[in-house]
């Protein structure tokens, strides 16, 4: 079952300025899932959605199993 990478955004901690800070995060569920069940959160307060997205693909590179968006058929 291949990963899928998804971003969710949330409220950070209270900064100093006036306009609360929006953090992202990646996450993976299985493709296929119908629930989208989190498999897995990247541990990172990051501040926009590239860098999140970016993470989430370098650690669905790190995967073993087929190569993202690959595809794996089955007899
Ligand atoms: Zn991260």
């Amino acid at each position: 079952m291949a990963f899928k990478i998804r971003i969710m955004a949330s409220h950070g901690k209270p900064g100093r300025g006036p306009v609360p800070r929006i953090i992202y995060k990646a996450e993976a569920y299985e493709e296929g899932d119908q629930f989208r069940e989190r498999k897995w959160q990247c541990l990172h307060d990051h501040e926009t959605v590239e860098h999140a997205f970016n993470c989430g693909m370098v650690w669905l590179g790190d995967q073993p199993g087929p190569a993202p968006g690959g595809r794996v058929e089955t007899a």
